[in-house]
């Protein structure tokens, strides 16, 4: 199975300073096949500036990818924040540009984002989940922009609630529509790294739940650190090969202009 970060933030992005360049150093010194720069881009953040200086961004990802051509495979994506008050600009947006691969994620519902708590107000956490995971399905059967649906279940990193961790069985009927539609759709998911902070031994989504997506008969998986400094490229992508051999895959998915490529090995 290939080695690949598929969700890696820079200095194109409102929240990270990282240096590209040295993304890509730390991916290949760590040996791994294939990277993806993932910068944000979202309509609505309430707060933080989500603009992206596309054209910069491509310039820079396309040198350092010839730079680099004999060490490493570069592709050139984006996280975009689905938003189904966006619904125009994000698709407008997504074709106006070659991008090789398209993170879709649910960082801001109704003009409300999770990380500085809007977003919580007045809602229990049963609620807030019904209403993130609810919300979710309806962008993953809207949109048909991107390739993976991003860190499926990362809302239990955020919110004002004692135990954060997600109650699965309350919302399994909502997840399991929701890999319906992507593998439907054959669009995918990612296993976000970024989770193993939050939640012990696996990423966003958990073992359990990528099981229940290759179960369904989920077959487009790819995985990302959402690294925003290098130091954290690459973090747990060796776990989680080993986990998803175990699972029953046999790799995972990388994408050449929006479409996957031809797996060859
Ligand atoms: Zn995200
Ligand atoms: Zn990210």
């Amino acid at each position: 199975m290939r080695k690949i970060d598929y969700h890696m933030h820079t200095w194109f992005s409102g929240d990270s300073e990282a240096d590209p360049r040295e993304h890509v150093k730390q991916a290949i010194a760590l040996g791994l096949d294939e990277i993806c720069f993932t910068d944000h881009r979202d309509f609505d953040y309430p707060i933080d500036s989500f603009e992206l200086d596309i054209e910069k961004y491509y310039q820079m990802i396309m040198f350092l990818k010839e730079e680099f051509k004999d060490h490493i495979i570069i592709k050139w994506g984006i996280e975009i924040g689905l938003d189904m008050n966006y619904q125009k600009e994000i698709n407008e947006l997504i074709n106006r540009y070659p991008f090789d691969f398209v993170i879709g994620s649910i960082h801001v519902i109704n003009h409300t984002e999770f990380y500085y708590g809007d977003f919580f107000k007045g809602l229990v956490k049963e609620d807030a989940h019904r209403y993130f995971f609810e919300e979710t399905l309806r962008c993953v059967k809207n949109f048909d922009c991107f390739n993976v649906l991003g860190h499926l279940d990362y809302i239990m990193r955020y919110g004002p609630y004692e135990n954060k961790k997600v109650d699965y069985n309350k919302y399994q009927d909502i997840i399991d529509e929701i890999f319906k539609t992507l593998i439907t759709k054959e669009k995918g998911i990612e296993i976000n790294t970024s989770g193993y902070a939050v939640n012990g031994n696996c990423g966003f989504p958990n073992y359990q739940q990528i099981k229940r997506y290759y179960d369904l008969g989920g077959k487009i998986i790819t995985i990302g650190t959402d690294s925003h400094t290098s130091d954290r490229v690459g973090q747990y992508i060796n776990d989680v090969v080993e986990h998803l051999k175990k699972i029953g895959f046999k790799d995972v998915s990388t994408f050449t202009k929006r479409s996957c490529d031809l797996n060859e090995r």
